[in-house]
């Protein structure tokens, strides 16, 4: 049987010689709709995706809660949150009573290139308050891994399935750069908010890895330290204002340009520098030390992997909102770096002979505009209905509260609520009752009735991105453009709705194989891994995405029989 198989596998290979190096990028929060919104500024990168690629219009997640860690899983796996398991950045613990990060992992040590910038402290996470967001409760895990990560990526199939070839994946943010990877990785590189240095893990690597330290001792980050961040394309050219409504730029920005790092005290700077262009020109300078030190896509025979988030869009969009003038010019400073990228692998590798696939882990809501009637759900609003009501019928909490914690959609209760909910539909009807009359409320979901065969659209996609012990009891689904978050947030908006807005994103495939165009059958983020595995010739074990058979030129797949 495996002789045969192994046989079928050597007579069609032949067909076509699968891509040296395999690229995956994504843009944190880059919106489809910016694709086109923001074309005067095309001229790089964008362009080049957009005339010579396969632009799929109709990308969307197909899952309920869109968010960073459940994008990048779902990008690197071809599964969805139900399968690979990362719900969310962040959940809770029921049996360790933490929340704990989707990367936690208190197995593994931080391994930082040079010394740290700034004292150690905890991290804050997205929408830390001491109310509904991380902080009130400990936070677990001292290092980083991929354990969490139940399904396979295309990189760890590429490195079982055609040995040899390395994984290189960076991001300012660890859990885009591990999950990009999965469960190995030659370099696998964030920065560490809170040390203010670039780090990895002892689940990647015993030591810095040389090529990295090389790179990062050349060319610190802290080189950028007279950085101004000034625009990139004549005023004119931009369709959002300065000057927005809303804004809630880091201390000491205001919300007009210039944004400058000049003067910024060590932790600020730390802070300030991920939210300039200075950040994705720096993570893709890093990309191209690494594309020569290790030769990527340069070798016969091999097939690499690089993977690179670029973060700053995410953090930008969170404080500025999508229609801000300073989310348009990180989307115009990225077509640059997207240009010098491509323009790298053009150079080394050829065009020809490498993939890309470019997209996004999530979009973003508009800032919530009272006289729009887009409004601002508060977690600990929701958080204390529901207390008030599982008091009201149940009586006071032995010890605590009913509700364990809240985080984002995920309601969790006190185990011996979940039990007694289980068998009391009433109680169950009477929290969703006083949950839903919350103004910005659109569905209060009881999880254990979901169902990925519902023919209710918001209860499939729920379903799909559930996990049964990762997921809350409930999970809120706000109105359309409502913003949910912790009380006293830092964030001006956020994404993690069902809405288009959050779930609609770029997918445009680049390189060897691909037949260029734009597309409009339905896609989705889970359909890149099969599609890039059906040209480098391996196979995943489980994917809920499908080949995008339309952009494959003929015989471009090295497909097993
Ligand atoms: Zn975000």
């Amino acid at each position: 049987m495996v002789a045969v198989a192994l046989l079928a596998w050597s007579l069609t290979a032949s067909a076509a010689a699968p891509p040296r190096l395999v690229v995956v990028i994504v843009a944190d929060q880059f919106r489809a709709d910016y694709l086109t919104t923001f074309a005067s500024h095309w001229r790089a990168g964008v362009q080049t995706l957009l005339r010579d690629g396969a632009n799929f219009r109709r990308a969307q997640y197909p899952y309920a809660y869109t968010d960073t860690c459940a994008g990048h899983s779902t990008i690197a796996t071809g599964t969805l949150p139900r399968t690979h398991g990362m719900i969310a950045d962040s959940w809770w613990d029921h049996e360790t009573n933490l929340l704990v990060d989707c990367t936690d992992d208190e197995a593994a040590s931080i391994i930082s290139y040079g010394s740290p910038l700034v004292v150690a402290a905890p991290v804050a996470g997205r929408g830390a308050t001491p109310a509904g967001g991380r902080g009130a409760a400990p936070v677990g895990g001292a290092g980083n891994s991929p354990r969490n990560l139940l399904a396979q990526t295309l990189a760890d199939e590429l490195r079982q399935q055609r040995p040899g070839g390395r994984v290189v994946t960076l991001s300012l943010k660890e859990r885009a750069a591990i999950n990009l990877a999965g469960h190995s990785g030659d370099a696998v590189m964030w920065f560490d908010e809170a040390a203010g240095t670039f780090a990895t893990s002892s689940a990647f690597a015993s030591a810095p890895v040389p090529e990295v330290t090389q790179f990062i001792d050349a060319s610190p980050y802290v080189k950028d330290v007279g950085f101004v961040w000034t625009l990139r394309d004549p005023s004119t050219t931009y369709r959002n204002r300065d000057a927005g409504v809303g804004e809630r730029p880091s201390n000491p920005w205001s919300g007009l340009f210039p944004h400058n790092l000049e003067g910024a005290t060590a932790a600020q700077y730390a802070n300030l520098w991920r939210r300039t262009p200075a950040a994705d020109v720096y993570l893709a300078r890093m990309a191209t030390a690494l594309i020569d030190a290790y030769r990527l896509g340069q070798a016969e025979n091999k097939t690499d992997f690089l993977g690179i988030s670029f973060s700053t869009l995410d953090y930008v969009g969170h404080q500025f909102g999508p229609d801000s003038r300073e989310v348009e010019d990180i989307a115009a400073h990225l077509d640059d770096v997207l240009g010098s990228l491509i323009a790298h692998l053009d150079d080394k590798v050829g065009r020809a002979k490498y993939v890309l696939a470019f997209t996004a882990d999530h979009g973003v809501a508009p800032v919530p505009s009272p006289a729009k009637g887009f409004g601002r759900l508060t977690l600990d609003d929701v958080r204390e209905r529901i207390e008030e009501t599982l008091r009201n019928r149940y009586g006071p909490p032995d010890k605590d509260a009913h509700v364990a914690r809240i985080y984002y959609p995920n309601v969790y209760l006190s185990p011996a609520i979940r039990q007694r909910l289980a068998a009391d539909p009433l109680t169950v009807r009477a929290v969703q009752d006083a949950v839903t009359s919350l103004p910005g409320v659109a569905r209060l979901l009881y999880t254990p009735e979901l169902s990925d065969r519902s023919r209710d659209p918001l209860v499939r996609a729920a379903a799909l991105g559930r996990a049964a012990t990762r997921s809350g009891a409930f999970l809120i689904v706000q109105k359309r453009n409502w913003v949910l978050g912790p009380r006293g947030t830092a964030d001006a908006t956020t994404h993690g709705s069902p809405y288009d807005y959050d779930q609609h994103v770029p997918l445009i495939l680049l390189g060897g194989g691909i037949r260029r165009g734009t597309y409009d059958a339905a896609a989705a983020p889970t359909d890149i891994a099969p599609t890039l595995a059906a040209l480098a010739g391996v196979t995943l074990a489980k994917v809920e995405g499908r080949v995008l058979q339309e952009a494959l030129l003929p015989d471009s797949q090295t497909t097993r029989r």
